[in-house]
């Protein structure tokens, strides 16, 4: 992913004239932290932090705990926040953090134990004016909670705004849960409208989590001729071109149910999935789900990165061969650190806004970063992909 990553900069910076130096200076990181988190059942666990870029505001993005993370990993996924909050045009850098860690084998003290003590082993190089963490991958309100009463201990800050994506009684904002799923609604909207793609459309999604979970509700409750043919969860899922309700899978995945076992459509893995006769992929699940071995099989028209990295380089640019369109993650899926934003903003003013202004900030942000990407894509004839790292460059460079 971060090769992936830095290609995609690499592209883009040299259409834009950028020198190997100015080049070189967008893919470095400013800080990386390492270190261990021991667990006082004597479990030990490396933590991270990699902070990337903080020339448009304080560092901003996710702590992930997955069993995956390391260096390469956080890097790529601090990169890719600079360009996201570039792009969305919000005052806000990049950066990311992470534990190698599979949180569903931790019991609720452990989980607890191991989030103060990444705050402890951090707190120093983190704050609401130098980096601003959030939930990612296996972390939520819950933990961030947990994470801003250490941050508290540990210096005293009562503003709340050292972190986002708290819970709503603990400072975080209306909206924030549903935010990143929601603006995945707002960006395939209007890129379609772009398009001229007004018919009914079909959508297959790959993974059920937080992100697409919000977005194949809100998608269900906004868009009548948005039709979700397929979903699967990492147990596989269930196709039905008649087409599948999003309110009956999401009852069934918070019972506890694995998709692959709903019990309308036929059953699909997740490799079917990628390869259905749809007009829409969306792909919310884990990075490299895309890549060159599947890529020849994607016959949708276009596809839409709700999760982070989920299609290699080689695999975009084989796909852009075909004129396949590929969302990238730094547009499709911004509408979590967005709202984030909003966040921080509310906490830095001890307010706390209505939902329905909160989702009207975020409509307003994305319409115009998705507009501004569009353009560029027309303009300069490239994919829309190098178009929104394009964009991200020319505010990170200004
Ligand atoms: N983890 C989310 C992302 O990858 C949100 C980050 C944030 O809100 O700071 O964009």
């Amino acid at each position: 992913m971060l090769d992936s990553a830095q290609k995609l900069i690499r592209d883009a910076g040299g259409k834009l004239g950028l020198g190997d130096e100015q080049i070189e200076a967008l893919i470095s990181t400013n800080a990386e932290h390492k270190f261990e988190i021991a667990l006082t059942n004597g479990e030990k666990y490396q933590a991270f932090r990699v902070q990337h870029n903080n020339k448009r505001g304080p560092y901003k993005g996710g702590i992930r705990f997955h069993p995956q993370v390391d260096y390469d990993e956080v890097r790529a996924l601090a990169t890719l926040m600079s360009f996201k909050t570039a792009v969305s045009g919000i005052p806000m850098g990049g950066g990311k953090g992470g534990v190698a860690v599979d949180p569903k084998k931790l019991s609720e003290e452990a989980l607890e134990e191991l989030s103060r003590k990444y705050v402890k082993g951090l707190y120093k190089n983190i704050g609401p004016d130098k980096d601003v963490p959030a939930p990612d991958v296996n972390t939520n309100a819950k933990i961030i909670d947990w994470m801003v009463d250490e941050y508290e201990k540990q210096t005293g800050d009562k503003t709340k705004a050292s972190f986002t994506g708290k819970s709503i009684e603990n400072g975080g904002s209306l909206g924030r849960d549903a935010a990143t799923g929601r603006g995945g609604v707002i960006v395939l909207r209007e890129i379609l409208n772009k398009l001229s793609i007004n018919g009914p459309i079909t959508i297959a999604m790959q993974g059920w989590g937080n992100v697409g979970s919000y977005f194949a509700l809100i998608s269900e409750a906004d868009h009548a001729d948005w039709k979700l043919v397929a979903a699967t969860d990492s147990s596989g899922g269930r196709y039905d071109t008649a087409g599948l309700s999003a309110k009956e899978l999401d009852k069934y995945k918070k019972s506890r149910g694995r998709l692959v076992e709903f019990k309308k459509g036929k059953e699909i893995t997740n490799e079917d999935l990628i390869g259905l006769d749809v007009d829409v992929l969306v792909l919310a699940a884990l990075e490299d789900a895309v890549n060159n071995d599947n890529q020849p099989k994607i016959k949708a028209k276009l596809i839409l990165e709700l999760a982070n990295g989920p299609v290699t380089y080689d695999a975009y640019r084989s796909l852009s061969g075909r004129d396949i369109i590929d969302v990238p993650d730094i547009l499709a899926n911004a509408g979590g650190v967005v709202v984030s934003y909003l966040e921080w903003v509310q906490n830095k003013k001890s307010e706390q806004w209505p939902e329905d202004r909160v989702n009207r900030e975020l409509e307003n942000y994305l319409a115009k970063a998705a507009d501004k990407v569009y353009m560029r894509m027309k303009k300069e004839n490239i994919p829309l992909k190098e178009a929104a790292f394009a964009e991200a460059i020319v505010k990170l460079t200004s």
